[in-house]
């Protein structure tokens, strides 16, 4: 068994307690018992709220608006909490809840009130319910510079808790929506938004009041001002270091000159930003106000600290949330932006088996992308994405040509597959990287094999014509075909002269032409389809027989007449689960739903299991189609042991009563919406009535797609027009149509 399999086993059965590891850094996970907020199903959140609501003495008016919020909410944020991203009992919720406790120690009651979760994200944010749920997310913990700042954050979310700021919010977003007529191209993410987004007046209030609430403690006051700084840079990596591609570069292989010097954008965040198109006051304005705060408080750092927990614990979570971070941006196809978090953690706490491993998976994902005909920008290249020093790593790995990336690739793979002689997923990569240099690029292993470095026949340099036209060329090959340096090491090695040797038999040894047009002329042949992936054929083919399968709850989302109605897909979202049951029973499917309703066998461990699924299938999503080692590979291994199969499928109904040209892509991208995940598609209007369904299989070991099923008829989701579906769908898996 290897390093990796039994760190995953040590996340289920034996670490509960023991520290973290962070050469086998997974995932954060749920530990422990499984609170209410994510027992409930929306609508019993939602009708507990309403049996309150009725108790109060209020108008008509303001309890159906109360209502009609609570419905909204709920169903939003049950929506986010149960996409696999929302995570309780972990390290950093038990420090988050310790802060509170020493932020609330004198106001029992509220302290009582709230629960604090952990949202796994890379954005830095924290946000609060009106429920007194508070989410604070792993991105924020990773830039936060001490626990006093982080306090002082809490401070103000619990502010817009108590002073139930996005109700009020609520109200004003009503009366715009009523004086434009009901949207109804509202997603939910955009919902969550505009649920957490508050009024200038909002965050000037929950600025002054989290102040006083931050100076009863004896948390340094100075940190609420300087926690305004690491807001302002947030959307930055949690550190600057300098990055050059000088750490791909030998004596030998050198990348040219233009490669690494190139025109960088400089730091943009400006905190006197004018702030008339922003719902937030500007930086420089809020830090001002705290300023004349404490200067009127007369507050002093006298006997006051930036530790009450510890900082032990502090340091340890923080390094945990950036571990995270480094996890989540592999899981979400943003394999540049996981490389140089990767990076960063080396020089934060030293390199170690994970921030390699993210490495190479980075390196291998990127290359093998690219070799495929997709767009780097879509796998965190984009340079607009970056600032700074940082922007080099983008634009570099940008201008790299596929043939480049390849050779750069399969030079690092090599050398981590030596430093991991066990890790078999690894040498897996590795020989998928060679094979795309050495077929799909066509590059001749005779340009390694023949590499003579510059530097090697000098004292034979004289002044005939022939040395002059000699020393020409090996200039002109030393800029147009430096990679061919790549390997002039590792050649030195007869294991991996033998390796080469190996992957090449069979390639003929192409004349290396260096025609880019060429090039892309054969690859088309032979590559893989393009983006938007699920080609023709492919849905045509016969697939497996699958005579057992593993699948979330169905999804399931209506609109009549361009209202939606949230009770009622829950209800028929809980039947259609039903009825996959009994048809998997008559149809002879042995069918597993991870079902997040069922409350007798939704625990902790199954919860756990279904994040590390979705988090799988978000990878899977997240790379297109193209046949790839993912990252989790291990992970889903272990989580699908108990299931006698290897097929995991998602599936999706939508039912209105309007017609639109269905994209699939959109289902698929819609999957993409993190952490929204099953999240809702994008409605186009006109009149009729449709229902659709789509159905996803994915066969884990491979993670190759096996089936994109989709069918749309004209009926309304009742009962029996629902079972038929079912019925066809679960009989053709079956029979491999
Ligand atoms: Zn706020």
């Amino acid at each position: 068994m290897n390093l990796l399999k039994l760190a995953i086993l040590g996340v289920f059965m034996v670490s509960q307690c023991m520290a973290q590891d962070f050469s086998n850094y997974q995932t954060l996970l749920s530990k422990g018992d499984m609170p209410d907020d994510f027992k409930l199903l929306a609508s019993e959140k939602y009708k507990n709220e309403v049996a309150d609501i009725k108790k109060e003495n209020n108008s008509k008016k303001d309890k159906k608006r109360k209502k009609n919020f609570a419905l909204e909410s709920n169903f939003a944020i049950t929506d986010m909490m149960m996409s696999g991203r929302v995570i309780y009992g972990d390290a950093l919720g038990d420090y988050v809840n310790k802060i509170a406790d020493l932020l609330l120690k004198d106001d029992k009651k509220l302290r009582k009130e709230l629960r604090f979760y952990i949202l796994k994200s890379t954005v830095a944010n924290a946000f609060s319910t009106n429920q007194g749920m508070i989410f604070i997310t792993t991105g924020l913990i990773a830039q936060v510079e001490n626990e006093a700042q982080l306090a002082y954050i809490i401070s103000h979310e619990i502010v817009h808790y108590t002073k139930k700021h996005n109700y009020e919010q609520f109200k004003k977003r009503e009366a715009i929506l009523s004086k434009a007529g009901r949207s109804s191209t509202v997603t939910i993410e955009e919902k969550l938004r505009s649920l957490y987004k508050y009024s200038k007046n909002n965050e000037t209030e929950a600025d002054e009041k989290g102040m006083e609430l931050f100076l009863k403690t004896k948390y340094n006051p100075y940190a609420a001002i300087s926690s305004f700084d690491v807001l302002l840079y947030s959307y930055l990596p949690y550190d600057i270091i300098e990055w050059k591609p000088s750490v791909f570069e030998t004596d030998y292989y050198k990348f040219p000159e233009n490669y690494t010097d190139m025109k960088l954008t400089e730091i943009s965040a400006d905190e006197d930003e004018d702030d008339e198109q922003h719902t937030h006051p500007n930086i420089g304005k809020r830090k001002t106000n705290m300023v004349t705060m404490l200067e009127n408080e007369e507050a002093d750092s006298n006997g006051k600290s930036w530790y009450l927990v510890s900082k032990e614990e502090f340091t340890r979570v923080q390094k945990i949330a950036r571990f995270e971070l480094a996890s989540l941006y592999i899981k979400s196809g943003n394999p540049a932006k996981a490389y140089y978090i990767a990076y960063l953690l080396d020089n934060t706490y030293g390199a170690n088996t994970f921030t390699d491993k993210i490495k190479a998976m980075s390196i291998y994902s990127l290359s093998h992308h690219l070799t495929h005909d997709d767009n780097l920008n879509d796998y965190g290249c984009e340079d607009d994405d970056y600032e700074g020093d940082v922007q080099l790593l983008a634009k570099f790995f940008s201008k790299l040509k596929d043939k480049e990336f390849s050779i750069l690739a399969s030079k690092y793979l090599y050398e981590m597959s030596i430093k991991y002689p066990g890790d078999n997923q690894l040498q897996r990569m590795r020989d998928q990287i060679f094979t795309d240099m050495l077929v799909l690029n066509k590059v001749p292993k005779s340009g390694f094999t023949n590499y003579i470095p510059p530097t090697a026949d000098t004292t034979k340099a004289g002044n005939s014509k022939v040395d002059k036209l000699k020393s020409k060329q090996k200039n002109k090959n030393k800029t147009e075909k430096y990679y061919y340096a790549a390997f002039y090491d590792l050649l030195k090695d007869k294991t991996f002269k033998n390796y080469l040797t190996s992957m090449s038999k069979g390639v003929e040894d192409a004349e290396d032409t260096d025609n880019e047009e060429e090039d892309v002329e054969v690859i088309k042949d032979t590559k893989t389809k393009k983006k938007g992936g699920f080609a023709k054929e492919e849905k045509e083919k016969k697939h497996d027989e699958i005579v057992s399968l593993v699948i979330f709850n169905p999804d399931y989302n209506a609109r009549y007449n361009d209202k939606v109605y949230l009770l009622e897909d829950e209800e028929t979202q809980n039947e259609i689960s039903n009825y996959y049951k009994t048809e998997a029973a008559r149809t002879g499917v042995d069918l597993s739903i991870i079902d997040k309703t069922d409350k007798d066998n939704f625990d902790t461990e199954t919860f756990n299991k279904f994040a590390l699924l979705n988090d799988w299938l978000i990878e899977r999503v997240s790379n297109d189609t193209l046949t790839m080692e993912l990252y989790q590979k291990e992970f889903i291994t272990y989580a699908f042991k108990d299931y006698k199969t290897k097929y995991l499928g998602w599936t999706g109904y939508k039912y209105t009563e309007s017609r639109r040209e269905f994209e699939p892509m959109a289902l698929v991208g819609s999957l993409l919406l993190y952490p929204l995940f099953p999240v809702y598609l994008h409605w186009q209007l006109s009149k009729d009535k449709e229902l659709e369904n789509l159905l996803l299989v994915y066969d884990v070991e491979t993670g190759k797609p096996v089936l994109f099923d989709y069918h749309s008829v004209n009926k309304r989701p009742k009962g029996l027009t629902i079972q038929a579906i079912i019925y066809n769908q679960l009989y053709d898996l079956k029979n491999g149509k």
